[in-house]
């Protein structure tokens, strides 16, 4: 059995993750199967003369199988593309994945659809031709692609081709995510390879700590943080708290956080609630103004299940974690284009998280010129992103083709991050003998954090420890 991995995406990056397992069995059969189907964004598309998110640097139609770790769009997001291309396999995920996906794929087609149309209009109004064909799925390609999934819950085994297995382990990431391991078995020879997705904090408020997993030979592991700590989260309420009177009371000005739809808007509901319950909350209005963050927030609590053992017994008294007297969920589009019209304090969530697409563009467009408001930043934001930029300092940002000057103050919260740190990977990884694992490929992590990370794990005793680039071939 010859088994070659190559990484198609999150190969020195932190977007696009694609993984493909090429196994050539003794008896002759070839297998591939793809770990990821993920969408690049922000730096990683611009960078690159041509948009890798329309090349998948393999034939779709050749993929037996495609594993997925967890519903981000940058590990999920080209999934209706990859169908839309030819492939007919099944597609792994965990049963919360599933759901998520079913929300997140359509919204992400719509999103995709009128990027598409915008940058049609934008073209002609400059009277050139578009650069691309057309967008890079639609909302018709969903259904198709979801009618693939194959549900496995975790610490499940199941043999998904002749002789190889799957069995997923909860990375404590985002609802349902996992690391993916495989075991691959011809007779001759067994390699059992872990793919770790993203893996969550041991701090996490409402997953459970990641699940340690069974000794691998080959191990395919996230870097986003692999050469930084995160500051310590137990003083999350307190922060979030003076940001609030900071912002909503001492100055009435509004609120603004950019939350990917998914764990990061259920954690800050979820902080806002306790604080809520606590009686600890001014008395402000609270809009989720995100139709995709409110499914999502449905999916969260249909999968309660999934949370942490403290929070679970929460539940017995408070039978929804997520919302409070004053929080109203924006669904119709009206409504979001009402808060621009709203006069006095408020807290506006809303999506996404990067500050690339979805409402809070519009959010930001009328808020951050503003010097009374705040825009909280909550999570990581890729190199090239909007929210990078306006981390970064930038004095104005274009948004919707104007110019806004950032006068809003800008504050970050690192410790919602859903990422695993520097420290928090190692203690992953501590399950494992490092003299029995074969080889280490360090993926999802730009430059100085893969070899931070490399670093680190070589002095905790790992012998071979590899950063692949993107279509680079490796002999497993
Ligand atoms: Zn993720």
């Amino acid at each position: 059995m010859a088994i070659t991995l190559t990484s198609h995406g999150a190969a020195g990056t932190v977007t696009g993750s694609k993984h493909l397992l090429e196994v050539q069995h003794s008896n002759g059969t070839l297998t591939r199967i793809l770990l990821d189907c993920g969408m690049f964004q922000g730096e990683a598309v611009r960078d690159v003369d041509t948009d890798p998110n329309r090349s998948f640097g393999f034939e779709p139609s050749s993929i037996d199988l495609l594993v997925l770790s967890h519903a981000h769009i940058d590990h999920s997001g080209l999934i209706p593309r990859l169908v839309a291309e030819g492939f007919a396999g099944p597609i792994y995920s965990t049963p919360a994945t599933h759901d998520l996906c079913t929300i997140m794929l359509a919204d992400s087609a719509h999103i995709q659809e009128y990027d598409h149309a915008y940058d049609l209009k934008r073209a002609r109004k400059k009277g050139k031709e578009p650069e691309a064909d057309g967008p890079l799925y639609t909302v018709a390609d969903v259904e198709p692609a979801l009618d693939l999934f194959v549900e496995l819950a975790y610490e499940t085994t199941e043999e998904i081709l002749p002789g190889i297995t799957l069995t997923y382990s909860d990375a404590g990431h985002i609802l349902g995510s996992a690391a993916v391991h495989l075991t691959l078995n011809d007779g001759e020879r067994t390699v059992r390879l872990t793919f770790t997705g993203d893996v969550g904090r041991y701090v996490d408020r409402i997953l459970p700590e990641p699940v340690p997993f069974p000794q691998a030979d080959v191990i395919i592991c996230e870097s986003t943080y692999g050469d930084r700590d995160h500051p310590p989260i137990a003083d999350a309420e307190d922060e979030l708290l003076r940001y609030v009177k900071e912002i909503c009371v001492a100055n009435k000005g509004k609120l603004i956080i950019p939350a990917f739809s998914i764990g990061k808007t259920q954690e800050i509901l979820y902080t806002l609630n306790s604080l809520s319950n606590d009686g600890k909350l001014p008395r402000i209005p609270v809009f989720v103004d995100s139709p995709l963050a409110i499914s999502a927030t449905q999916v969260a609590r249909e999968h309660s299940q999934l949370f942490r053992d403290v929070v679970r017994a929460e539940l017995e008294m408070d039978p929804d974690l997520f919302s409070f007297p004053g929080t109203e969920f924006v669904r119709a589009a009206e409504r979001s284009k009402q808060l621009n019209d709203i006069e006095g304090p408020c807290i506006i969530i809303s999506a996404s998280g990067m500050m690339e697409a979805g409402r809070i563009r519009h959010h930001l467009r009328n808020e951050l010129g503003d010097p009374a408001n705040g825009l909280l930043a909550v999570g990581f934001c890729a190199p090239g992103t909007l929210g990078a930029r306006i981390l970064d300092g930038a004095e104005e940002v274009k948004i919707f083709g104007d110019t806004i000057p950032v006068k809003a103050r800008i504050m970050r919260m690192e410790f919602y991050s859903a990422h695993a740190d520097r420290q928090e990977l190692v203690r992953y990884l501590s399950c494992q003998d490092p003299k029995k694992v074969k080889e280490v490929f360090l993926v999802h992590g730009v430059d100085h954090s893969l070899e931070g990370l490399k670093g680190l794990l070589g002095s905790k005793g790992f012998k071979k420890i590899t950063i692949p680039h993107r279509g680079q071939h490796f002999k497993l």
